[in-house]
């Protein structure tokens, strides 16, 4: 029986492990490399190793860069079942058809560019493609057991993280030998809104666990809601616009849901908020499927009084592009939701433009942003930026709210890692290099065998 890594190995995207047990093998997520389109462009199209070899797939959650290349994993033949939650098989859908969709205009736009007589790009897949994958997925429920292979029992607990986000734990039989396996996908947080608090594994043999936040500690959430709603009061009182760049999944929920509450407590004013983002709307409408899934306190302010956490009197969702243009002409004060999380594509771009150059108006930064993307150069003070071929002034008010993570911080994962059981190994993965060793650092004294941080193509056996 082993292991072999194949991304997410000293980085943060590209989420793809190998279990090889009494001969079959089993893929833990099947997420997409992100980052500069020319370096990922091989990484994505080109598996390291033969789709047609994998007989089984779980799925952890839906993010890009954990669910990202499965189409093209059918596409090159893959055929077994992909087991995840039924929450994340509905999101799933939602956020592929998304991303090859943004893999069409990206490609189409830059062919646009092309030389004279060059062999035009193709995007990796196209919406085409989604369906014929969506028919391999499994919806398990947690907390039920299920066998993807033979020899191998797994069960799903909730990761609080994203709607629908599991952790795994597989029991591995080869031989008459028992082995257990923790896979954490990514690791929430307690007290994130709307979603339960992740679970605990307990009793593994090998952990292999996520440490983006190996080396920071998070704010409080109650800070989120203090701080927005300063923002929020301080450009209305301006005459102002509160621009909220932000990802589809969860982080649009949570805005809506803490901006929901702030107008019930009478803290911000009944003003307008726009959700320009059709795919956080329709993953907002796929929360309505999945009551049971959400926390208690979520189920006693809404649930409970019949009311939907995502929709109040002063909320309007944006469809069309032409909408989304007329939010330009808006004068009285409002509030502008809308993606991408990192401003390098989508409709926020439009708003930031139409924006940025005026000091009545902020930006609330609410998410993680990558080096090299226009959403990282706000946060990082920029005095100029370039929008959509103009260069403008940064005059709108920047600010940044540090509390929102959908991931565990450094004390939660020291937590987590000790109470899944005495280690024989712990393997690190997603996290960048140092955040990985400060975390390494801190488990000095914990009782794990060994810590392994894998490097990309390494096969360990168990
Ligand atoms: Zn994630």
């Amino acid at each position: 029986m082993k292991i072999e890594f194949f991304g997410a190995c000293q980085t943060v995207t590209g989420s793809q492990h190998i279990i090889t047990i009494n001969g079959k093998k089993l893929l833990l997520d099947c997420g997409f490399w992100q980052g500069r389109r020319k370096d990922m462009e091989t990484l994505n199209r080109e598996f390291p190793f033969d789709p047609k070899s994998i007989d089984a797939m779980i799925l952890s959650h839906a993010h890009i860069d954990h669910s990202g290349n499965i189409p093209n994993l059918v596409k090159q033949g893959f055929r077994g079942k992909i087991y995840c939650t039924k929450a994340t098989a509905q999101i799933t859908e939602l956020m592929l058809e998304d991303s090859a969709r943004v893999q069409v205009y990206d490609v189409g736009y830059l062919n646009k560019k092309l030389p004279l007589g060059a062999e035009p790009l193709q995007p990796i897949y196209t919406p085409e493609d989604v369906a014929p994958a969506m028919k391999n997925f499994v919806g398990v429920n947690y907390h039920e057991e299920f066998s993807p292979l033979p020899g191998v029992k797994a069960y799903f607990r909730d990761a609080g993280h994203v709607l629908g986000s599991a952790l795994t734990t597989l029991e591995l039989v080869e031989k008459g030998t028992v082995t257990r396996l923790g896979f954490t996908g990514d690791l929430g947080r307690k007290f994130l809104p709307i979603l339960r608090d992740p679970e605990q594994i307990k009793a593994v043999d090998y952990l292999i666990s996520e440490s983006t936040y190996g080396d920071r500690l998070h704010d409080t959430l109650a800070t989120s809601y203090i701080d927005l709603a300063k923002a929020i009061n301080d450009t209305y009182a301006r005459g102002g616009k509160v621009i909220i760049p932000s990802f589809a999944l969860e982080r649009a929920q949570e805005l809506l849901y803490i901006i929901h509450e702030l107008i019930n407590q009478k803290a911000i004013p009944p003003l307008f908020v726009y959700l320009d983002s059709p795919l956080a709307q329709r993953i907002s409408e796929a929360f309505s499927d999945y009551p049971d899934l959400l926390d208690e306190e979520t189920q006693k302010t809404f649930l409970e009084q019949d009311k939907d956490p995502f929709i109040f009197t002063t909320l309007r969702f944006v469809e069309t592009p032409e909408e989304s243009k007329k939010l330009n002409n808006i004068k009285q004060p409002c509030v502008i939701i809308s993606a991408s999380g990192m401003c390098e594509f989508g409709r926020v771009r439009h708003h930031l433009k139409n924006s940025i150059a005026d000091k009545k108006n902020t930006v609330v930064i609410v998410g993680f942003m990558a080096e090299n993307t226009l959403g990282r150069r706000l946060l990082e003070g920029a005095k100029e930026v370039n929008i959509l071929n103009e260069k403008l002034p940064v005059r709108a008010k920047i600010v940044v709210l540090n509390s929102l993570s959908a991931h565990a911080d450094q004390n939660d994962l020291v937590k987590f890692i000790i109470g899944a059981g005495k280690l024989k190994k712990l393997f690190l993965v997603h996290g960048e290099e140092n955040a990985m060793a400060v975390l390494t650092d801190k488990l000095a004294d914990a009782p794990i065998g060994e810590i392994v941080r894998p490097g990309k193509g390494d096969s360990i056996k168990l």
